[in-house]
């Protein structure tokens, strides 16, 4: 469990207003645990338990043993969500309870927790990084990073039309 007060939106965009809001419309509802699916929603391959991709991660309660009542992160995060929530039996895909390490991981880092690898696909982001040079700081989880340039070549493939070889076969009368 968490204090929202706690990871209540900051100007510095660490924390995620919209899970903020849902949470703190729903939290005496949904109460505030949280599970990771063990296969990945995407395709079924097991999910890390270290690395949370939001829509593997569930937010919800956990009424009795069998079910979440809740919400991906994904939704509660990108604001799609509805007030009902989803009913997820627990052992279809199978899920791992994570609500302890969410939230303090949540509570230090911020929404790195779920962009470790700082894709950086987040609104609100104006101020995570600090650019010093040819490095960077997260501001967010405090993640030093150097740039870097990578090559690579890039196949293109192009559709055109060219004339049919004849192979013996006799070209079809409208065009000979
Ligand atoms: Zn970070």
């Amino acid at each position: 469990m968490i204090d929202l007060a706690l990871i209540a939106p900051r100007p510095d965009g660490k924390y995620s207003t919209n899970l903020w809001r849902h949470l703190k419309k729903h939290a005496l509802r949904y109460g505030l645990q949280v599970f990771q699916r063990t296969g990945s929603f995407i395709d079924g391959s097991p999910t890390d338990p270290k690395d949370w991709h939001m829509g593997d991660v569930w937010i919800g309660e956990n009424p009795d043993p069998g079910w979440i009542h809740g919400h991906t992160l994904r939704e509660l995060v990108q604001d799609r969500c509805s007030s009902m929530g989803w009913a997820i039996p627990l052992g279809i895909g199978g899920f791992r309870e994570i609500t302890e390490e969410f939230w303090a991981t949540y509570l230090r880092i911020g929404r790195c927790a779920w962009d470790r690898r700082h894709f950086d696909f987040m609104r609100n982001n104006e101020h995570r990084f600090t650019i010093v040079g040819a490095t960077r700081r997260c501001n967010w989880c405090g993640e030093w990073q150097r740039l870097q340039v990578k090559k690579h070549v890039r196949i293109a493939r192009d559709q055109v039309w060219v004339p049919q070889q004849r192979l013996g076969a006799p070209m079809p009368n409208a065009i000979r």
